[in-house]
């Protein structure tokens, strides 16, 4: 494609994007806190799933001061269910970094906002253009796909080279409507041009301008490189139980799932021998097992293969918290690895 063939995006996708753009909370307001919110949200989670996770996020921390002051157990909670938990541990530190430097002041600068915890160049930009129209791109997957069909590109576009050069071309055609650009683009990678099928064409503003459509090669693209094996884990996690209580503890404040609620486990696949001596050795006194079911959970680079045992111990003891099943869904955040455990448990309770 040559630029003035690139130089006509906006003008194409500006007016399309106001016609057709589905009607989102987050597309209400320029206020940069709840669209940085939702930017962090949308990275993980399908649109339709963010709306709640959204609306109960800011009924419960309706600033920024808010959430730079509210505690670590609620903050998790609101996000249980989301996973990435580092991402809403960022924003508390952002949100703290906010009020300190800031006076509480949601930054306007696209290097205060890029240097904020958590923050990189796709949510500065996104919060710099949505919220105060600068000509900053937020360059995503869904973008990277749609540049990769417009200029029929075959680079793999997780190379960081090849997503600079699109942050690079965008931000030279870069309209005065920055937000409702950025905005249009995000949303033609969302629909039209979206993920996992066919590219609607046929009903695409960029059609004249878009090499992967005349060349007949916008359903090869993008292109990836070959992903890397996920590391796999055997783990034996225990669901322990006594008088309607069930022992959780907090996992180390750094690594991953740092600082949430799990329920106690080991590495590697246990047999009910290892696994009473185990909970003898946890200082607990095993009465019954219960049940056992296995499960699975993939991180982006681990897959935990995990057998579950169910087991009543005869004592509330071994330096475990106790929790009841309302206190745990009321209070404690479990990271969806151990939730599958606790969602069979509660289909009995
Ligand atoms: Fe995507 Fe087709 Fe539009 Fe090109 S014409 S941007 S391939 S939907």
């Amino acid at each position: 494609m040559d630029n003035l063939d690139l130089n006509m995006l906006p003008e194409l996708l500006l007016p399309w994007y106001r016609e057709n753009h589905r009607c989102l909370p987050w597309r209400e307001t320029r206020e940069p806190y709840h669209i940085w919110l939702s930017e962090i949200m949308l990275q993980q989670t399908r649109v339709e799933a963010v709306k709640g996770y959204y609306a109960r996020f800011l009924a419960a921390l309706p600033t920024v001061e808010a959430l730079a002051n509210c505690d670590d157990d609620a903050l998790h909670k609101l996000w249980e269910g989301l996973g990435y938990y580092s991402r809403v541990r960022n924003l508390k530190k952002a949100a703290q970094v906010i009020q300190e430097r800031y006076n509480g002041q949601f930054p306007g600068e696209y290097d205060a906002v890029l240097a904020l915890p958590g923050i990189g160049e796709y949510t500065a930009g996104a919060v710099c253009s949505i919220a105060f129209d600068l000509p900053v791109p937020a360059v995503d997957g869904n973008v990277l796909r749609v540049f990769s069909r417009l200029t029929d590109d075959p680079s793999p576009i997780d190379l960081p080279a090849v997503k600079a050069s699109v942050r690079e071309r965008l931000a030279a055609i870069y309209p005065k409507e920055a937000g409702d650009f950025t905005q249009a683009l995000m949303e033609l990678g969302a629909t039209v041009c979206g993920p996992n099928r066919k590219p609607e064409c046929g009903s695409c503003p960029c059609r004249k301008i878009c090499l992967g459509y005349q060349h007949g090669t916008a359903e090869t693209l993008p292109v990836k490189s070959p992903k890397r094996e996920r590391r796999q884990e055997d783990r034996t996690v225990f669901i322990l139980q006594c008088d309607g209580k069930y022992a959780l503890e907090k996992r180390p404040g750094k690594g991953l799932l740092a600082g949430l609620w799990q329920f106690p486990n080991v590495a590697g696949h246990l047999d009910t021998a290892q696994a009473l001596a185990e909970v003898e050795r946890m200082g607990l006194r095993p009465r019954e097992i219960l049940r056992e079911v296995s499960r699975k959970h993939i991180f982006t680079h681990i897959q935990w293969n995990m057998k579950g045992i169910y087991l009543e111990v005869a004592e509330v003891s071994g330096g475990f918290s106790w929790f009841t099943a309302e206190q745990i869904d009321a209070q404690a955040a479990l990271p969806t690895a151990f939730r599958l455990f606790w969602e069979e448990e509660e289909r009995d309770v």
